[in-house]
């Protein structure tokens, strides 16, 4: 890791990098304009306003409020607008597009199917709705000279009773786009090990799957996503920090569980501004995504939400370079890290490191080196 700040590497260098996002919710990343229009197409009428620019700035601060339950409270006017099949492809293509113009060329976008059918739609068709939305934004992106490629995560909620359901789908629709599953929703009284049955029924069909664990609650959450359920990588993952030790000298000291996720290479789906928002953590320069990078976890950085936290993957870059002086080599790390952690297939994987990433990081390299 370098530790000067590295002046060239500014907001514009960051988005035109090549990277790659792990952990981004369909229904967190809206443009607050399409919430807007959709809200009358399909008659929702419980937006705080209609004004596209409060209403992205309601969003950003009703989700500042620093209690993760609050938070998810934000997700009931963005999925409110989401109930129609058109409304879905939209944001989907939309999504696609958003990522794309930021500079991310691989992207896994999550989002838990039940919670677009209270319109009638069947769980299926909200699916088929989302890949297509997908597949017209990659067309939309490759047009505008930005190729990415969007694979989806499905994800159950802790609270309801459906994962074995959701798992089904994610493994029959494996061919079609879904990448892989996930657990989402409040940690507190949910342990992921209510779900055990989902879980052994993906590992005996081979498919991929991550949790939402460590963000809200601690290492217990940890240590059952990954003991009990098998999950490849950590939805957040952050209080791992909690199992590990500075002393005086400055020396780390990993616990037995932080020593296994390091060891073992789990990637840590990082999500710095929505932990400070959550209050997960106390400030991005505090965050322990510092200290976690420094000891060479398989870290990744990823939005969250991109519109309660109204962020980019650029403008997470921005803000980590700002308090730990990372410079390209640094972020071409990070980007590597969440491609190898991708739940796509190994050659592809391959190939979008040697064929987009590291030749993106040496142009933008020899440009700084020249320039
Ligand atoms: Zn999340």
């Amino acid at each position: 890791m370098s530790t000067s700040p590295n002046p060239t590497l500014d907001l514009e260098t960051i988005r035109r990098a090549p990277k790659v996002l792990l952990h981004d919710h369909l229904d967190g990343g809206l443009r607050p304009r399409t919430v807007v229009e959709l809200a009358e197409a399909t008659g929702y009428s419980a937006l705080p306003t209609t004004d596209v620019d409060d209403l992205g700035r309601w969003f950003r601060q009703a989700a500042d409020s620093g209690s993760l339950e609050s938070y998810l409270e934000t997700f009931a006017h963005t999925c409110g607008v989401m109930q129609t099949e058109d409304a879905l492809v939209r944001v989907a293509a939309e999504c696609a597009e958003d990522l794309a113009a930021d500079g991310v060329v691989y992207a896994e976008v999550r989002y838990a199917p039940e919670l677009f059918a209270d319109g009638g739609l069947s769980l299926e068709r909200v699916i088929e709705a989302v890949q297509a939305g997908f597949a017209e934004g990659e067309r939309r992106a490759a047009a505008a000279g930005t190729p990415i490629r969007v694979g989806t995560l499905l994800c159950a909620m802790r609270q309801h009773a459906r994962a074995q359901e959701i798992a089904e789908l994610a493994v029959r629709y494996r061919d079609g786009g879904v990448a892989g599953f996930d657990i989402a929703g409040p940690e507190a009284g949910y342990p992921p090990t209510r779900n055990l049955d989902a879980f052994e029924y993906l590992r005996t069909n081979n498919a991929h799957f991550t949790i939402h664990a460590g963000e809200a609650f601690g290492l217990a959450s940890i240590w059952e996503a990954i003991q009990h359920c098998g999950a490849e990588r950590l939805g957040h993952g952050v209080r791992i920090i909690d199992d590990i030790k500075v002393g005086a000298d400055g020396e780390a000291q990993l616990g037995r569980l932080a020593g296994y996720v390091r060891d073992r290479r789990i990637p840590l789906e990082l999500c710095p501004s929505s932990n400070v928002q959550t209050g997960a953590a106390p400030s991005i320069a505090e965050h322990p995504i510092g200290l976690l990078t420094k000891l060479r976890f398989r870290v990744t950085v990823n939005t969250d939400n991109r519109l309660m936290s109204g962020c980019t993957v650029s403008s997470e870059f921005a803000a980590l370079t700002e308090a730990f002086g990372y410079d390209l080599a640094d972020m071409q790390w990070f980007t590597i890290n969440a491609m190898k952690s991708a739940f796509l297939d190994f050659d592809r994987r391959l190939d979008l490191i040697n064929t987009v990433i590291k030749p993106g990081y040496a142009k933008l390299a020899s440009e700084a080196s020249t320039g």
